[in-house]
């Protein structure tokens, strides 16, 4: 199969290129670089079945026949998707119609990666896929919510007018190797932080909660997902769920720091609870997660470590 991969300098689509080569498959790469890495790929510079473009997905791209696309492109950090607001919005707009238009184009399987912001701060817990959600349409995490929201609608417009074969994976808060070490997020910055001898900084009273999955777990889901014939949204992140206070705790016994826990501001519109049901992906796809946090997180150390090295290297130049 010859498959093409939106954002796949990213923390996602870099570990998916990874997982398809492995399978056999030749990888198409698209990604404007916006908050992805040619670090994440420079493993594959000389692999025959890789090739990668730099383009953005919002100008239409054709590169040749393909059997699946997996669209991936977006800023996905709280703090990216502020910071490139309306970029955020076009990719979820004219860049996934675009990715659509691929598919369409030579009769592809399509696989959208949606996210439980699409769920926003929600009153429905766990949240099972027939939930419509509590978003905030004007706030500052609407230009996320929105997007993502706005590409459900329109791939299921091109599968139901267009017969597309398309499916939508809401993914929950993922984290591992790649992950950026300074986008903002709660792994990274608490990670980075502990490494740093810094202060944890917990964000609120910390007693909002998510739920972590590994970045192994999650690409397996997308994979079932991309095999199967489910158009309807399903659910792939692990259904542990952890308070923020309780996570920063996880992360200080796992790096060994003696960094203290400080406490700063609620952003706005910050969700209160996050924990995906996903009976749905058991039962379709056969699919649960096996890695638990404290065991992800240490297999991420290695990562951030080296990302702390050469952050240090870079800030002595
Ligand atoms: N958070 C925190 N400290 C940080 C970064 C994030 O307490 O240094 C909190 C944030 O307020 C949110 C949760 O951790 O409640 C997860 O934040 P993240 O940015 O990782 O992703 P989100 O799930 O909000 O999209």
């Amino acid at each position: 199969m010859r498959a093409l991969i939106t954002g796949a300098a990213g923390f996602l689509g870099s570990h998916l290129t990874d997982a398809l080569l492995a399978d056999g498959h030749s990888v198409v790469g698209v990604d404007n670089l916006c908050t992805g890495s040619l670090e994440n790929l420079k493993h594959l510079q000389s692999d025959p079945h890789f090739e990668l473009h730099q383009h953005d997905i919002c100008t239409p791209f054709d590169y040749g026949k393909v059997d699946f696309v997996f669209n991936f492109a977006s800023p996905a950090s709280p703090e990216d998707y502020a910071r490139l607001g309306i970029e955020t919005l076009q990719v979820g707009s004219a860049g996934t119609r675009n990715a659509l238009d691929v598919a369409e184009k030579y009769q592809a399987g399509f696989l959208h990666a949606s996210t439980s912001e699409c769920y926003g701060d929600p009153t429905v817990h766990p949240q099972t896929e027939d939930y419509w959600g509590n978003v905030n349409p004007v706030g500052p995490r609407s230009v996320y919510d929105e997007s993502k929201r706005f590409s459900e609608a329109l791939v299921m417009a091109y599968h139901r007018y267009r017969k597309v074969d398309t499916r939508l994976v809401r993914i929950f808060n993922t984290y591992g190797p790649r992950l950026q070490a300074n986008d903002g997020r709660v792994i990274s910055n608490f990670i980075m932080q502990a490494l740093q001898g810094n202060d944890l900084t917990v964000y609120g009273k910390g007693d909002q909660t998510r739920s972590f999955c590994y970045v192994s777990d999650e690409i397996d889901g997308f994979l079932r997902l991309a095999r199967s014939t489910e158009h309807s949204p399903v659910n792939i992140g692990n259904p542990t769920e952890w308070t923020i206070l309780e996570c920063a705790r996880a992360v200080l016994r796992v790096t060994g720091s003696n960094s203290k826990i400080v406490y700063r501001p609620l952003p706005q519109d910050d969700p209160m609870q996050r924990r995906p049901d996903i009976t749905r992906a058991r039962r379709l796809l056969g699919w649960e997660p096996a890695i638990d946090l404290e065991t992800g997180l240490k297999l991420s150390l290695e990562y951030f470590r080296s990302s702390f090295s050469s952050s240090e290297v870079s800030d002595k130049q």
